[in-house]
Order: C-alpha cells, then sequence, then structure tokens
C-alpha cells in the first residue's frame, strides 16, 4: 500500500516491528461469514396479496454446511424478492440485503421470522387464500421464510400436541371457519389466531391460553 504524502515532512520516526505487532493485535476476531458455492439449492414461493395486481415471486437459496459430515445440513445463504410492483421496489431490495445478510452471519436466524410476522400495515392487513389473515405483506414474507425453514428441518412447523389438535377443532366447530380465521393476534407468538373458548383465549397457534 502507498500512501501520498500532500504536506511537507517536517519530522520523522522509524516504525519498530513491535508496533506493527501491536496494531494487529487491536483487530478483533468475527466469525467469518458462510461462505457461497458456484451453485445453490433453492425454493422459489409465490404470494400474491389483494394489496397489488401482481405477485411477489421470492426465492430462498441454501448453502450445505459441513459436507459431507454427521452434522451436514442446509441453511439459507440468500433471499431475493421479484415483483412487476415497484411501489415496493426501495424497501424490498433493503429488505432482501439486510436478511441476506443475517442468514450469511449464521447462528439463530429464526427471530427473523418472529420480528417480520409482528409487522402491521397501517391501511389494513388481508385474508390468504383460505381464510389466513396476514396483518401486512412483511409478515407474509416472514411467514415465507417460516415455510421455508420447517422446510430444511430449521425451525418447528405449526405445533400439533394432542391438546392443540383437539383445540382446533373445538374451535372450528364452535365458531365455523369464519370465526377461527378472525382470530386475535397472540402476545406470545404474533399469530393471529386467539379465539374465545370456554371462557378463556386460546392461541391455536402456539396454544397460550389466558382464562377469566
Ligand atoms: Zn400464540
Amino acid at each position: 500500500m502507498s500512501i501520498k504524502i500532500e504536506s511537507k515532512i517536517t519530522a520523522y520516526e522509524v516504525a519498530k516491528p513491535e508496533d506493527e505487532a501491536k496494531k494487529e493485535s487491536n483487530v478483533t476476531a468475527i466469525a467469518p461469514l458462510l461462505e457461497r458455492d458456484d451453485i445453490l439449492v433453492g425454493q422459489t414461493y409465490k404470494i400474491k396479496t389483494p394489496h397489488s395486481e401482481h405477485a411477489m415471486y421470492i426465492t430462498i437459496n441454501d448453502v450445505i454446511v459441513n459436507h459431507g459430515e454427521a452434522s451436514e445440513h442446509r441453511r439459507p445463504f440468500e433471499i431475493f424478492i421479484n415483483t412487476k410492483n415497484m411501489e415496493h421496489f426501495m424497501w424490498i431490495v433493503t429488505l432482501t440485503r439486510i436478511i441476506s445478510a443475517i442468514f450469511r452471519k449464521g447462528g439463530d436466524i429464526t427471530f427473523l421470522v418472529e420480528e417480520l410476522k409482528a409487522v402491521f400495515d397501517p391501511r389494513g392487513g388481508y385474508y390468504k387464500k383460505g381464510g389466513k389473515y396476514m396483518p401486512s405483506i412483511v409478515a407474509e414474507i416472514g411467514e415465507v421464510i417460516q415455510k421455508h425453514l420447517v422446510s430444511i428441518g430449521m425451525m418447528e412447523g405449526q405445533l400439533q400436541t394432542e391438546e392443540l389438535i383437539a383445540k382446533r377443532a373445538e374451535a372450528e366447530e364452535k365458531l365455523g371457519k369464519e370465526g377461527v380465521a378472525n382470530g386475535a393476534q397472540c402476545d406470545k407468538c404474533s399469530a393471529m389466531a386467539v379465539v374465545r373458548l370456554d371462557n378463556c383465549n386460546c392461541c391455536l397457534e402456539c396454544g397460550d391460553s389466558k382464562c377469566g
């Protein structure tokens, strides 16, 4: 590396090797980022919201970590979102860059799902095909990431305890599909799945229950 000297030299000092060593020891080691292979496997998910006439295509590519070892597993490396809708272009680029950067840092990334799913659109949410309420497009992107993490075994899907399965059946019988779809938001898991059953507010997603 060369440095251009712009001002007049008035004094000088010869750098000693130990000064260099001191400088180097100030460097804090950070965990290495995940490395990208030339070819990645991935999945593309389509989401279509009533807020926009164009669909969104979300691609999540994975890397294989610890290839050939017993601990070999897939984990997401990057996310791309394609849409013809230019209205959202700037924040989508921002979001995909930040999410990809978090993917590459490694470690636990499931918190991303909770954060995104808790985002509300002040203009109001919408119902997906099948009746599930989405509080915003961002929340649906969170849901897509969750679906992907479940598919590669990094996250548990919908809890399937006997108690919850029974509660879901009971809720559908008493409140109907419409009533179940109109659940309130859960304080614990952020799902729009809290319904009133037997004088209790019960979340059909995580089982959290408050009675009285
Ligand atoms: Zn819940």
